[in-house]
């Protein structure tokens, strides 16, 4: 479906500036635009340029959309996720899937019973540059994992500076950016963590009410140990992905970023090697691509609804292990 009509429910920064230039360039139709705010959703299709916009609702009761894209802010994704599902929709929703890992099962169980496609929109794990660390670490590049560590410390650019930085439910780093960390760790290492400790403060010129920086440390049953830092508040660094194992290291650069950009080293008893990623298209329409062909029924979405609720138990973890100040065990 070459023409897949989309219906966007959340006139958000993150649809303008990713999901719908990439939406056009493989061909979809945007039908239509769905928010809270009447006056903000009309002003915003008017600047997108697509033709309707409204309520959730009435965007839910189109025929010419088969499918919508979640990207509302994060308490947001349960109920309308439920909602497009009973309304015959296919969905493609925002991370973190939910705030919860009962409300992202009661996501996926309305999706299966209504027989409609539900992926989540975790760009990363789907990339060239994740795809070939996946890879090499099936060959045998690096041994076994010992441990692997994440660097995800970014600046939040100004406009971004809402409600992540508030006191609502699904605010703060750790929903917003750890649970990117575990879309990726949780196919690179193919289980999850057992158990999780993690601290968390609020350290911007912002004053959050939400936690604005997260360390946590992960332990697997197999012994390997995780280490990821998510910040809002760093501005100079690079992201990154270290894979350690007995017998070489992976370490990815830029590797944590919304482009295909970034580089893969691989040290080993030889020395050391450049790897080229297996391709580097954009990652938001790889995402897309694959939730066409999955809607057609050729294959599954880069990350599924599975994956988003896999990705929400880390993330939940993580965020509890914080506040609570206490081991956080995972059931996987
Ligand atoms: P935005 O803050 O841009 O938008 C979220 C919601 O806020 C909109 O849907 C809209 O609500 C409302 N809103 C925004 N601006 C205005 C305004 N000026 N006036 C009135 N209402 C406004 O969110 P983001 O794009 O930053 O994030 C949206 C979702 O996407 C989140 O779940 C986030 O985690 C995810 N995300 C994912 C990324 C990825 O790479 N996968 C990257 C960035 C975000 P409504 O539509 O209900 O009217």
């Amino acid at each position: 479906m070459a023409d897949l009509r989309w219906g966007l429910i959340g006139a958000s920064d993150i649809a303008a500036t990713r999901m719908i230039p990439a939406m056009r360039r493989l061909g979809h139709q945007v039908t239509a635009v769905g928010g809270s705010t009447p006056e903000w959703a009309a002003a915003y299709a008017e600047r997108n340029g697509i033709p309707v916009a409204g309520s959730v609702e009435a965007l839910l009761a189109r025929d010419d959309v088969d499918a919508v894209y979640v990207s509302t802010v994060n308490d947001l994704h349960r109920a309308q996720t439920e909602a497009a599902a009973a309304a015959g929709k296919h969905v493609l929703c925002e991370k973190p899937l939910a705030l919860s890992v009962d409300d992202a099962q009661t996501m996926l169980d309305a999706c299966e019973r209504a027989g409609v496609i539900l992926a989540t929109n975790h760009h990363l794990p789907g990339s060239g540059l994740h795809r070939t660390i996946r890879h090499l670490v099936a060959d045998g590049a690096v041994g076994r994992i010992l441990a692997v560590r994440v660097f995800h410390a970014v600046m939040l650019p100004k406009r971004l500076q809402g409600w992540r930085l508030e006191g609502r439910a699904g605010a703060g780093v750790t929903m917003d950016i750890t649970c990117h960390d575990a879309s990726v760790l949780n196919p690179l290492l193919g289980v999850l963590p057992a158990d999780v400790v993690a601290l968390a403060v609020s350290q911007g010129p912002w004053g959050a009410a939400a936690e604005d920086s997260v360390m946590s440390t992960l332990r697997y049953a197999d012994g390997t140990l995780v280490q990821t830092h998510d910040a809002f508040t760093i501005p100079y660094a690079h992201t990154g992905l270290q894979v350690l194992g007995s017998d070489g290291i992976i370490e990815a650069t830029d590797a944590m970023v919304q482009d295909p950009v970034g580089t893969i080293l691989v040290r080993d008893p030889s020395g050391k090697h450049v790897v080229e990623p297996e391709d580097r298209r954009d990652l938001y329409e790889l995402g897309l691509a694959a939730f066409a062909a999955a809607v057609r029924g050729e294959g599954a979405p880069s990350a599924t609804g599975l994956d988003g609720l896999r990705a929400v138990q880390v993330a939940v973890a993580v965020r509890d292990a914080a506040a609570s100040g206490l081991r956080v065990s995972i059931q996987d």
